[in-house]
């Protein structure tokens, strides 16, 4: 039996049972595919769930607020994905009728959608002959092949993609899905459970015991450290909050007034509250302490009260003074509500 009809028919017994796959809806596949990027399945799935009961259809996504957008994505990071979700689902709705588009140079230029995602939509909503190829299909193909092709260069990617499209058997649909099954829960990163795989017989790395050492990684991103003070400034009771700009870091968010001073001292805290808010300060105490990995950078973030003297509201950032239990109301990224 071919490799492909063994991975077939162990997933046919093996598949999870998650809510995007009780049917073959593209909306519900694009959804949980931006959701899964650099996000666990067990993460998702309560986020998946809420989002479409929210917004069922790509024609309800499109005509929603961002902000109420970002609140349900609120806690899932990478925030940057759901900023795209939006005018995906516009673009989906104006330029192709509703319908996700079936050709692999129409549905690669929708926001926010990339080769892998594009290959998961068209192969399993569509039954299309696309590779859908992330971090899992490389490591099941590398170690599969015994091949020693780089995953961290960008032209590996594309090897991998032409070598599972060489590879791909007429249905499409479950044997993209198995693959990244075997990827996730067979076929793991540090310690394959090569015993329990289906496809042992044909693995060349298995046979020559180095899978555990494959995929090759050449580059590791080494994590920034930035120290940041963050603000709670407050006011008779009430915090102010800061719509982050639209551009770069958990842009357009909600969070603490934050900078990048070393040391919390009087006079740093006095002229940033002058300069950039007009506020007027009164005194300060440090609260805490926390860490926050984003995907290149820690934040080594020192949390600061500060009292000001009066609730002044500028015209630039955005602001909104709030008491404690309004909070939830608005969308705040997780490294700011660690420190509240
Ligand atoms: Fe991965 Fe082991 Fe299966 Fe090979 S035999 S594909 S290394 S789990």
């Amino acid at each position: 039996m071919s490799f492909q009809n063994k991975l077939l028919a162990w997933y046919q017994v093996n598949a999870r049972v998650l809510p995007w796959r009780e049917d073959s809806n593209p909306y519900k596949i694009w959804l949980s595919e931006v959701m899964l990027q650099q996000t666990q399945v067990i993460t998702v799935i309560d986020y998946f769930n809420r989002f479409i009961k929210r917004y069922p259809t790509v024609e309800a996504l499109a005509s929603a607020e961002e902000e109420k957008v970002l609140k349900l994505w609120e806690g899932l990071g990478y925030y940057s994905r759901a900023r795209r979700l939006i005018p995906c689902a516009q673009m989906v709705v104006e330029r192709f009728d509703g319908q996700f588009p079936k050709d692999y140079s129409d549905m690669i230029k929708l926001p926010g959608v990339g080769s892998y995602t594009a290959g998961a939509i068209l192969s399993i909503a569509y039954n299309k002959k696309v590779a859908a190829v992330d971090g899992n299909v490389m490591r099941v193909y590398a170690r599969l092949y015994n091949l020693d092709w780089d995953i961290s260069i960008p032209k590996s990617k594309k090897a991998f993609e032409d070598l599972v499209m060489e590879t791909l058997p007429e249905d499409r649909r479950h044997f993209n899905q198995a693959l990244m099954e075997l990827g996730a829960l067979v076929c793991t990163p540090k310690s394959p459970k090569c015993d329990l795989c289906p496809i042992e017989a044909d693995c060349l790395a298995k046979h020559a015991d180095v899978a555990a050492s494959l995929p090759i990684k050449s580059k590791k991103i080494k994590k920034k450290h930035m120290k940041k003070i963050v603000l709670r400034i407050e006011c008779d009771g009430e915090m102010l909050l800061i719509k982050r700009p639209n551009e770069g870091l958990l842009a357009g968010l909600w969070g603490l007034a934050c900078f990048d001073y070393e040391v919390p001292l009087e006079e740093n805290i006095r002229y940033w509250l002058e300069d950039n808010l007009d506020l007027d300060y009164v005194s300060h105490e440090v609260i805490k302490e926390a860490k926050h990995v984003f995907t290149h950078l820690i934040w080594d973030m020192t949390l600061i009260k500060v009292i000001v003297k009066d609730k002044k509201v500028v015209d630039f950032p955005e602001v909104v003074w709030i008491a404690p239990e309004g909070l939830s109301e608005y969308p705040l990224p997780t490294a700011f509500k660690k420190l509240l």
